[in-house]
């Protein structure tokens, strides 16, 4: 299967350019649905939102689960000042410094769009002794403009209306490093799309869910309802991981361009190493550049995945990634291309017999 990059990045930025803070992550679902669009396909959502994807002429093989989180950082309004600036709560995971200074988008509940910045303190004008320490969410704060609270609220901005990051999306001096918004996990649901488009025609020896997962990042949410609804033999998730190759980061394995990096293990999970060896030796098999690695921070929707009913046979395949978590992410388009092909070929290919081999008797 030969995949232009052209394509995968036309893609990508579409899915970038979305908003989709956890728990607003619908209009990526309509987007998936929109770009897989097939009668081959059956759409349905589970109650909190995750999108699943299935063929209507499935087999009956192993029932194969691949999960990419829909979601993305960002923030809620949690009081507006008499000042007008609003203080805000983290949803997900995000080290303030990164976003100080940058552009913000506040979405009210009427649909109401503001542009502002997330404020800060200029160091001329800083207390001494606040310039040496970390700052935190709480010295965070965003300036829409308004010249009071009574104009934010008449202009209808309330509590837990969500605020994004905003970056814009465009290629580095090597045309394959591509930077956006929310890039975790939307480089995940890009290849998602690609594996649908590739095998949406195509006879399996297997039944796959295609499975677009909700609040991964407040905390594997989504991964939890959609499992136990699909009840998968087999579980992957699809997700970006910090990557290592830039400078000050400690020392590790992912780095950009070099292929599918399997996650062997993290604080969540560790990986089935009879389903870690199968996909590792199908991409040699296939000349698709393959690594394992150990992630050292963060975790993935396998964190949830493997507790489906009886514990399930459970996967993680990464997308290495810089400045996760920030208001620009970099991802190559190289690695979208080989963990595209990497699972094309393991749906192609995990049959009753292989699935056989991988279960506990
Ligand atoms: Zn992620």
């Amino acid at each position: 299967m030969n995949f232009n990059k052209e394509d995968i990045f036309k893609r990508l930025k579409e899915y970038m350019e979305i908003e989709g803070v956890s728990r607003y992550e619908d209009n990526v679902a309509k987007a998936i649905i929109k770009n897989t669009n097939s009668k081959n396909l059956n759409y349905e959502y589970d109650n909190f939102g995750s999108l699943i994807v299935t063929k209507k002429d499935h087999n009956n093989g192993p029932k194969i689960m691949i999960s990419a989180h829909m979601d993305e950082v960002g923030y809620a309004v949690l009081d507006i000042l008499d000042n007008g600036q609003i203080k805000v709560a983290a949803i997900g995971g995000i080290w303030p410094t990164v976003v100080v200074g940058t552009k913000a988008k506040l979405i009210a509940s009427s649909g109401k769009e503001f542009y502002g910045i997330f404020g800060h303190t200029s160091i001329h004008i800083m207390e001494r002794e606040k310039i040496s320490k970390a700052m935190t969410t709480k010295d965070l704060f965003v300036d829409f403009g308004f010249k009071d609270k009574k104009e934010a609220e008449e202009q209808g901005i309330e509590p837990g209306d969500r605020i994004l990051m905003h970056g814009e999306t465009f290629r580095l001096y090597n045309s394959d490093l591509v930077v956006g918004k929310s890039m975790d996990n939307r480089a995940g649901v890009t290849v998602l799309d690609f594996i649908i488009n590739s095998l949406k025609d195509e006879k399996l020896p297997n039944r796959p869910y295609f499975v677009g997962t909700v609040q991964e990042e407040v905390g594997t949410r989504g991964a939890k309802t959609s499992v136990s609804y699909i009840n998968p033999d087999i579980a992957i998730a699809l997700d970006t991981t910090s990557s290592h190759d830039t400078d000050g980061a400690i020392k590790g394995r992912q780095k950009l361009g070099d292929g599918v990096a399997i996650r062997v293990q993290d604080g969540g999970t560790m990986m089935d190493p009879k389903l870690v060896d199968y996909i590792y030796k199908l991409a040699k098999e296939k000349n698709i550049k393959v690594y394992k690695f150990l992630a050292q921070g963060g975790g993935t929707d396998a964190a949830e995945l493997q507790y489906g009913k009886g514990g399930v046979a459970t996967l993680t395949i990464s997308i290495p990634q810089r400045y996760l978590h920030s208001p620009l992410g970099v991802c190559h388009l190289e690695d979208l291309k080989n963990v595209t092909e990497l699972l094309i070929e393991f749906l192609k290919n995990m049959n009753e017999k292989e699935y056989n081999k991988i279960q506990y008797k």
